[in-house]
Parts: C-alpha cells; sequence; structure tokens
C-alpha cells in the first residue's frame, strides 16, 4: 500500500513522531519542513541564513520559500514509494500551491491527517521535549536535565521549545492551520484521530483510519 499523505496537527502533536513511525513501518517518505530548515540553519547554508529569524521566533517561513523547497522535495524519485509531509502546507495558500504541484506531477493525495491534541496536554509536552545529540527527540521530565534518559548523551532544547515562543507558535497553529482544516474538512482524504495518549496508543489509532 503505498500513501501520499498531509500530517497535520498542533506544534508538539506528535505529528513528526507519527510520521517518523509510518516511515519506518511502511517505507513511505518522511519529509518534514521544520527538520530541513533546522538542517540549514545548522549548515549556515544561504537557505538557512534566510530563515533563521523566523525560525527562532516562531513564525511563519514566507510561503514562497517553502513552496520552492517542497517542489524541489516532491520533483526527485520521492513520490514513487509514497511521501509524508510534515509541517507543509501550514496556510491556505500552501494547500492551494500543493493541490497544483500535485496536479502537475501527476500525483495523487490519498490522505490528509490530523493529529488532534488539546491545548494543556501541548504545552506539557513541549516544556518536556529535549533533543538528544544521539537519540533524537526524547521525553525529559526533570526540566533542568542536561543527560539523555537513555544514553547520557548531552540533551538541549530546540531554540522554539522555549515557552514564550511556543504560545507564539501555538497562535500561529490556531490562526493559521484552523482554516487550512476547513479547506481539507469537506474533503473525502481527511482524517482525524484523538493524539492523546501514549504514542503507541495513537499510532494504532493512525493505523486504523489509514
Ligand atoms: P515544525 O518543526 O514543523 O514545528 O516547524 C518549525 C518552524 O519552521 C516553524 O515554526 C516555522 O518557522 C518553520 N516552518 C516549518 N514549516 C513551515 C511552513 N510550511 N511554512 C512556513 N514556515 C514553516
Amino acid at each position: 500500500m503505498v500513501r501520499n499523505m498531509v500530517i497535520l496537527g498542533a506544534p508538539g502533536s506528535g505529528k513528526g513522531t507519527q510520521a517518523k513511525k509510518l516511515q519506518k513501518e511502511f517505507g513511505w517518505i518522511h519529509i518534514s519542513t521544520g527538520d530541513i530548515l533546522r538542517v540549514e540553519i545548522e549548515k549556515e547554508s544561504h537557505l538557512g541564513v534566510k530563515v533563521k529569524q523566523y525560525v527562532h521566533q516562531g513564525r511563519l517561513v514566507p510561503d514562497e520559500i517553502i513552496i520552492e523547497l517542497i517542489k524541489q522535495r516532491l520533483r526527485g524519485d520521492n513520490a514513487d514509494s509514497g511521501f509524508i509531509l510534515d509541517g507543509f502546507p501550514r496556510n491556505v495558500v500552501q494547500a492551494e500551491k500543493l493541490d497544483k504541484i500535485l496536479n502537475n506531477l501527476k500525483i495523487k493525495l490519498d490522505t490528509v491527517l490530523l493529529i488532534d491534541v488539546n491545548k494543556e496536554e501541548i504545552i506539557k509536552r513541549v516544556s518536556k521535549r529535549f533533543i538528544c545529540e544521539n537519540c533524537g527527540p526524547v521525553i525529559v521530565d526533570n526540566p533542568d536535565a542536561d543527560k539523555c534518559p537513555k544514553c547520557r548523551n548531552k540533551i538541549y532544547r530546540r531554540e522554539d521549545d522555549n515557552p514564550e515562543t511556543v504560545k507564539h507558535r501555538f497562535k500561529v497553529f490556531e490562526k493559521e492551520t484552523r482554516s487550512l482544516i476547513n479547506y481539507y474538512k469537506g474533503r473525502k482524504l481527511f482524517k482525524c484521530v484523538n493524539g492523546n495518549g501514549s504514542i503507541d496508543e495513537v499510532f494504532e489509532r493512525v493505523k486504523t483510519v489509514l
């Protein structure tokens, strides 16, 4: 079963985690615009320098930059074995553009999946979210911890995971992504799962609706 899908959810909803699990189990390629931008920022590439301020302040990067990036990713052979778009589209303009790009490439979008998590849970999760140099994203109960609970390697917070920026990112999500959900809601491809609960519980729900 090949799937071309979009995964939607607030920051901290677990969409990236679920996308990674889908990639592992089904081989669909995970395309995360946030991850791509963070790598570019780290490399201090031309694109990285352009987008750094937006990402670190939790503001959306201008549509034309993001759309160009997605166009390039989808043009490669990525789409042949199925893909999961994570973090794109973020607003209605990007969704309309995605429809056009896919149309031109003669690719069908099968599913738009919303991971729905309440705001209190989001704030709680993001405050525990750290990045381990070795394991990637990890959940850590002690906010002052500096070592990974799994491998004891150094951990750090994402630059945009501080409480003020998270609040702003949530506001941006509410404003932009709510209308995006309405854009897809009327279509048969739209699916929604309850994203509260453990990673595995949510993953079972995701597989059930796909
Ligand atoms: P994420 O990892 O998906 O939470 O994205 C982190 C940050 O990257 C966002 O707060 C934005 O600054 C930027 N970003 C990621 N995807 C997009 C997008 N589709 N449109 C605009 N900005 C984006």
